[in-house]
């Protein structure tokens, strides 16, 4: 599971699809009170890219 901005959502999506060969499930995070930063940036992830 790969937490991420916007603008990083296409690599966070080839990374699960590159390591589980599936595509990923995308939720948006609607909370604003969780404040999980962007596996790639420092950024408010706003997606959480599942591998299932
Ligand atoms: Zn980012």
């Amino acid at each position: 599971m790969i937490y991420c901005c916007e603008e990083h959502v296409e690599i966070a999506i080839d990374t699960i699809v590159d390591d589980f060969e599936t595509f990923p499930l995308l939720n948006k995070i609607e909370d604003e009170k969780l404040s999980t930063p962007c596996e790639y940036c420092q950024k408010r992830a706003i997606y959480m890219v599942a591998n299932e």
